[in-house]
């Protein structure tokens, strides 16, 4: 059957603990469950015990200029940066926020209050990650507003370019488009790990975002950071998360500060080369594209996905390929990817027009759980006989 308004708005939110031939699959959103067994057999490794009387305080470092950055979970970014040689983090100012969400917000309008009286235009190229214009519009401030995609952007004046690499929602790696003076551009990075593409570069922009979520799959602690190389855009940062949240939870921080240590440690042992969280993740990504591309294969045509270049990988020390966290599956000229994939294979998923192009696209996570990963792989590969009989 369909799905019904209330069996979506269920499946959305929780993820089934039993699936069988008959569930919903939701793979919609980017939830990382694919990464809880590996830290499951982490053990005591990131236990984290707090004591009543501790962490009380709204500071932690009142010396700082990010006052509500734990310094712990200072250091534990810089190090994980260094060892993974993805962001250039010297001499520049780290900003926490509630996820990355909180921190783009913050950007807006760091970017945006510079006393000009008319709003700054906000563009990405299409496809893009379908919150920006969510989040951009939601407030409707007369700081910023939202201008569509950076392809086909041709107004004057100033704008914020954000660019996403590899991209949300189709992996692709990009550099901004618009290029033009008056511009800004926010680089979201939140994708430039080892286990999803090659690390070719020390990235090294005015302001890269970054989050916990996707880099280590603890969506759930709500920790996002911003590296930023200006002292001006990184004070009206503080001072947005002070007036939207005074702060972001100490907890959080730390748990984060921890899991991102361990990942460091096992980084830099030897002995531990091939089992560290990134080779780990890496070789998950690939089983599961080597099989994703499979079932799309038998479908002889009805489904296509994109194809990526190999790069060499400064952190692996390899040529590795890409493996996105979400795939950017096409069906036939003429059908809506998502409608088909809800009504032939109950597989939930977001279709193009939330990423600013056709219905033709539709955005799968690849971040599932094994077994919902397993089931989609089975209903996918079935699909050819669907539309046939149609
Ligand atoms: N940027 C991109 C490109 C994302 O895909 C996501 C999560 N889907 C975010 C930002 C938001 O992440 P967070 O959980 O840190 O708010």
């Amino acid at each position: 059957a369909v799905p019904t308004e209330k069996s979506e708005v269920l499946a959305a939110t929780k993820t089934p603990t039993t699936l069988s031939s008959d569930s919903i699959i939701n793979v919609a959103r980017g939830d990382p469950a694919l990464y809880e067994p590996y830290w499951k057999k982490q053990g005591d490794r990131c236990k984290l015990v707090t004591l009543g009387d501790e962490l009380m305080s709204y500071f932690s470092n009142a010396v700082n200029l990010c006052w509500f950055l734990m310094p712990e979970l200072d250091r534990a970014i810089r190090e994980l940066h260094h060892v993974v040689g993805n962001a250039e983090v010297d001499d520049r100012f780290i900003i926490v926020g509630n996820g990355s969400t909180q921190v783009f917000h913050a950007l807006l309008y760091a970017l945006s209050s510079s006393g000009e009286h008319v709003p700054v235009n906000v563009v990405a190229a299409a496809p893009f990650y379908s919150s920006y214009p969510e989040e951009t519009e939601f407030l409707q401030s007369g700081l910023y507003k939202w201008a569509g995609d950076a392809n086909c952007f041709d107004k004057d004046g100033a704008y914020i370019e954000v660019v996403t690499s590899p991209n949300n929602p189709d992996g692709s790696i990009r550099g901004t488009v618009v290029n033009r003076e008056g511009g800004k551009s926010i680089h979201d990075l939140a994708y430039y790990w080892p286990q999803y593409t090659p690390i070719t570069h020390k990235a090294n922009h005015d302001v890269m975002l970054f989050t916990f979520s996707k880099a280590t799959g603890h969506a759930g602690s709500r920790i996002g950071w911003a590296i930023v190389l200006d002292k001006t855009i990184a004070s009206k940062m503080v001072k947005f998360v002070e007036v939207s949240s005074i702060g972001v939870s100490k907890e959080s921080q730390l748990r984060a500060a921890t899991i991102l240590g361990v990942i460091s440690k096992d980084c830099q042992n030897p002995e531990l080369e091939e089992e560290n969280f990134f080779e780990y993740g890496r070789h998950l990504m690939s089983d599961r594209w080597e099989k994703l591309r499979e079932a799309v294969m038998k479908c002889n045509g009805a489904l296509s996905l994109p194809e990526y270049p190999q790069g060499y990988c400064r952190f692996t020390g390899k040529y590795t390929d890409s493996y996105p966290a979400f795939a950017w599956l096409k069906c036939k000229e003429g059908l809506k990817c998502e409608e088909l994939l809800k009504d032939k294979c109950k597989i939930m998923t977001r279709g193009g027009t939330s990423f600013g192009v056709e219905e033709t696209y539709t955005r799968v996570s690849m971040l599932s759980s094994d077994a919902e990963f397993n089931l989609m792989l089975e209903r996918l590969s079935a699909i050819k006989g669907t539309i046939h009989g149609n």
